[in-house]
C-alpha cells in the first residue's frame, strides 16, 4: 500500500478526515461496501438499494448546493462541476446531459460495478440517488432514476466498454 496520493492528502484535515470544501468523505473499497448488498436476499437487497439512494439523494444534494444555485440558468455549472469532481471521487467517468424533461447519463467505470461485480440487476444505486439531487435542484421538482442498463449485466468479456445508462425525468 501506497503513500496517500497528493489529491488525497490535499484533502486531509489533520484531524484524521477527508474533506471536499465544507463536506467530509471518506474512502472505502468499492468490494466492501457492494458486499454489504451482495450478502442480502435478494428481497432485502431491493430495500437496501432503494435505501441507499434514498440517503444519496438526501446527502447528495448539500454537495449539489454548493457547486451551484437552483434552477435551469444554473445547469450547466452544476452539470460541469459534477463531470468534473465524479471521477476525482472515483465515481467514475460521468458524460452527463439534460433535456427540458430531466438527465440522462452515461458512466463508465462505475465504483458500484467494480465492487459487486456481475449481476443479474442493475447495482448503481447510489448514482441513481445522486442524479435525484441534481434532477431536484435543476427543475425544482423530484424524479425518480432508472438505471436502465447497468455494466455488472453485460456479458463477460465486454464489460470494458460497456457503459451504465441511467434516465430520470423531472
Ligand atoms: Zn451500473
Amino acid at each position: 500500500m501506497s503513500a496517500p496520493t497528493s489529491q488525497t492528502r490535499d484533502m486531509m484535515d489533520g484531524q484524521g478526515g477527508l474533506l471536499l470544501g465544507p463536506h467530509r468523505y471518506m474512502l472505502i473499497r468499492p468490494d466492501a461496501l457492494m458486499g454489504l448488498f451482495a450478502r442480502l436476499p435478494l428481497a432485502e437487497r431491493d430495500a437496501a438499494f432503494e435505501a441507499i439512494a434514498a440517503s444519496v439523494r438526501e446527502n447528495g444534494a448539500k454537495s449539489a448546493a454548493s457547486y451551484a444555485g437552483m434552477g435551469l440558468a444554473e445547469a450547466d455549472r452544476l452539470i460541469r462541476t459534477i463531470m468534473d469532481t465524479a471521477p476525482q471521487l472515483g465515481w467514475g467517468k460521468w458524460s452527463l446531459t439534460y433535456d427540458e424533461k430531466g438527465l440522462d447519463l452515461s458512466l463508465h467505470n462505475s465504483p458500484f460495478v467494480a465492487g459487486f461485480g456481475p449481476s443479474e440487476h442493475p447495482v448503481c444505486a447510489p448514482v441513481c440517488g445522486m442524479l435525484e439531487a441534481i434532477c431536484t435542484q435543476i427543475f425544482g421538482k423530484s424524479g425518480s432514476a432508472v438505471e436502465t442498463a447497468c455494466a455488472s449485466q453485460a456479458v463477460q468479456g465486454q464489460s470494458k466498454k460497456y457503459q451504465c445508462q441511467f434516465r430520470v425525468n423531472a
